[in-house]
C-alpha cells in the first residue's frame, strides 16, 4: 500500500489520483491519536466516526468519477472555540460544557467543501484566554516535544495537533498571539492573516475587534493553502472584506529577491538571547536569499501590551454576558433569576475568565472609562499609525514570534503578568488587524525550537508567504 503523505496537498493530490484512500489516511491519524494523545490531550473530543463516515463519502465520489475538492481526504482538527452543527463545542469551559451548536462557522463548512476531514475539537485556555492551555477546565494539554512542557496558547490543542502528527492541519484563533505564539513553542507554521480576511462567524467571540481564525501547518505552503480555502467575503461576518480569496500557494517560492524588510531597532527587551541570536541568522538569512534589510522604529510597540490587556478584557466582558445560565450550557439554579446568573458563573467560569470579566468591566465602567478603555483606545491608533509610517520604507517586518520558548508546565500558572508578557512580540498586529506568521527558525535553549515572526500591512498576505517561504528554505540554517 502506498505510503500516506505527511503534508496536507501531499494527502490531497494522493487521494484525488486514487493513490490512497482517504478511509486509510483517516484510520492512520486516528491511530496516532489513539496511541499518543492520552499523553498529550490536544483533543477535547475525537469524532472518529464522523471523520471515517465522511472518508468513505469521498472514496465513494472518487470511485464514480465524481469531483472532490482541494483538500479531498486531508484530516483536519479544529479548535474548540468553532462552532460545530451538532458536536460539542465547549470554549474548555464548564459553562459551556455539553452545548452542541446548531450551525457550522463559515470555516467549517468552507474547509468540509474542500474535502477535508474533521478528526476532532482541539483544547484552549478557557474561551481563548491564556498562553500556556493550562487554563482549560479539561486538564492542560502537553508540549509533544517535551511533555514536561506547555504548547503554548490558547491554541495548545491545535499546535500540538499538528506537532504530534494527528492531523497535517488544524485551525486555531488568534486575539492577541493564539495561533502564533503556540506554533512557535510546538515548531509548526501558524498564520493569523489579516483582521477581516477570514469570516468569524461561528468563533465563540473574546474580543471581537482582534479575533481571527487561522491555520496551523507543518510548512508555510499547506498554510497557505487553508489560508485560501478558508478566506473571501462572508455576509454572515459584517467585518468580512468584501473580496474573495487571496492565490498564496505560489508567494511561497516566489523568493524575496528585491524585497525590503524590516529590522525592528527598538524592540522591547525580555527575548532570551538564544532567540535574538535566531533573529539575526534570520536576518542573514534573508540578506543572502537577496532581501534587503531596513533599519525600522515601532516606539509605540511597548505600549501596546498594557493596551491589549485593557481592550480585549473589555471586549471580553461585554461578549461573554450572554453565558447567563439562560441560553447555553450550564445552569445552577438558585432562589431568583440574578441569584442563578451569579451562581451559574461562579460555577461556569474559571479563575483566568473571572479575572478578565473584572479587569474589563472596571475597564469600561463610569469615572474610569476615559482613563482606561478610552487611552487604550487612542494608543492602538499610534501603533497603526507606527505601522503605517513603517510600511512606507519595507514590504514585511520580521521579530521573534515569543520572547521565550516553551517553558515548564506550572511555572507561570500563578503569575498572570509573566504569562500576559509571553504576548508581548504577537499583541501589536492584532491592535493593528494586520497579518503575521510564525515559522520554525532552528532551536534554543535545550534543543526546542524557536519561531520568528514575519509581519506585513493588511492585505499583505502575499508578501509574508513570500519571507515565510524564504525562511522556512533556508531551514533555520547558519
Ligand atoms: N494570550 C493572550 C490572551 O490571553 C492571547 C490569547 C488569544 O490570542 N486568544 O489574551
Amino acid at each position: 500500500m502506498a505510503s500516506i503523505p505527511s503534508t496536507a496537498s501531499g494527502i490531497a493530490s494522493a487521494v484525488s489520483s486514487g493513490s490512497v484512500s482517504a478511509r486509510t489516511v483517516v484510520d492512520a491519524h486516528l491511530e496516532q491519536i489513539a496511541a499518543r494523545d492520552g499523553d498529550i490531550h490536544a483533543f477535547n473530543l475525537v469524532t472518529a466516526d464522523e471523520a471515517r463516515a465522511q472518508a468513505d463519502a469521498i472514496d465513494a465520489d472518487i470511485a464514480a468519477g465524481r469531483p472532490v475538492g482541494p483538500l479531498a481526504g486531508v484530516p483536519i482538527a479544529l479548535k474548540d472555540n468553532l462552532c460545530t452543527h451538532g458536536i460539542d463545542t465547549t470554549c474548555s469551559s464548564k459553562i459551556l460544557e455539553g452545548w452542541k451548536p446548531p450551525y457550522d462557522a463559515t470555516v467549517v463548512s468552507r474547509l468540509r467543501a474542500a474535502g477535508a476531514i474533521s478528526v476532532g475539537k482541539t483544547n484552549l485556555d478557557e474561551f481563548a484566554m491564556g498562553s500556556s492551555t493550562e487554563n482549560s477546565a479539561f486538564g492542560a494539554t502537553k508540549n509533544p516535544l517535551d511533555l514536561s512542557r506547555v504548547p503554548g496558547g490558547s491554541s495548545g490543542g491545535s499546535a500540538a495537533a499538528v506537532a504530534a502528527g494527528f492531523a497535517p492541519v488544524s485551525l486555531g484563533s488568534d486575539t492577541g498571539g493564539s495561533i502564533r505564539q503556540p506554533a512557535a513553542l510546538c515548531g509548526v507554521v501558524g498564520v493569523k492573516p489579516t483582521y477581516g480576511m477570514v469570516s468569524r462567524y461561528g468563533l465563540v467571540a473574546y474580543a471581537s475587534s482582534l479575533d481571527q481564525i487561522g491555520p496551523f501547518a507543518t510548512t508555510v505552503s499547506d498554510a497557505a493553502l487553508i489560508t485560501e480555502v478558508i478566506s473571501g467575503h462572508d455576509p454572515m461576518d459584517s467585518t468580512s472584506i468584501p473580496q474573495s480569496a487571496p492565490s498564496l500557494v505560489g508567494a511561497v517560492t516566489q523568493g524575496v529577491s528585491g524585497m525590503r524588510i524590516g529590522r525592528v531597532t527598538d524592540l522591547p527587551g525580555g527575548a532570551e538571547p538564544e532567540v535574538m541570536e535566531r533573529l539575526n541568522a534570520a536576518f542573514d538569512a534573508l540578506a543572502a536569499a537577496g532581501a534587503t534589510i531596513v533599519d525600522i522604529t515601532l516606539p509605540s510597540l511597548s505600549f501596546a501590551l498594557t493596551a491589549y490587556y485593557l481592550i480585549a478584557p473589555a471586549e471580553a466582558s461585554s461578549n461573554l454576558a450572554r453565558f447567563d445560565g439562560v441560553r447555553y450550557g450550564l445552569r445552577v439554579n438558585a432562589a431568583d433569576t440574578n441569584a442563578m446568573y451569579g451562581a451559574t458563573r461562579a460555577a461556569g467560569f474559571g479563575d483566568e475568565v473571572k479575572r478578565r470579566i473584572m479587569l474589563g468591566t472596571y475597564a469600561l465602567s463610569a469615572g474610569y472609562y476615559d482613563a482606561y478603555y478610552g487611552k487604550a483606545l487612542k494608543v492602538r491608533r499610534i501603533i497603526a499609525e507606527d505601522f503605517d509610517a513603517a510600511y512606507k520604507n519595507v514590504d514585511a517586518i520580521v521579530i521573534p514570534t515569543s520572547p521565550l520558548v516553551a517553558f515548564k508546565a506550572g511555572e507561570k500558572v500563578d503569575d498572570p503578568m509573566a504569562m500576559y508578557l509571553c504576548d508581548i512580540y504577537t499583541i501589536p498586529t492584532n491592535l493593528a488587524g494586520h497579518p503575521a506568521m510564525s515559522v520554525p527558525f532552528g532551536t534554543g535553549a535545550h534543543h526546542l525550537p524557536v519561531g520568528m515572526q514575519v509581519l506585513a500591512p493588511a492585505l499583505g498576505e502575499a508578501a509574508m508567504f513570500r519571507v515565510g517561504g524564504a525562511l522556512e528554505a533556508a531551514g533555520g540554517a547558519q
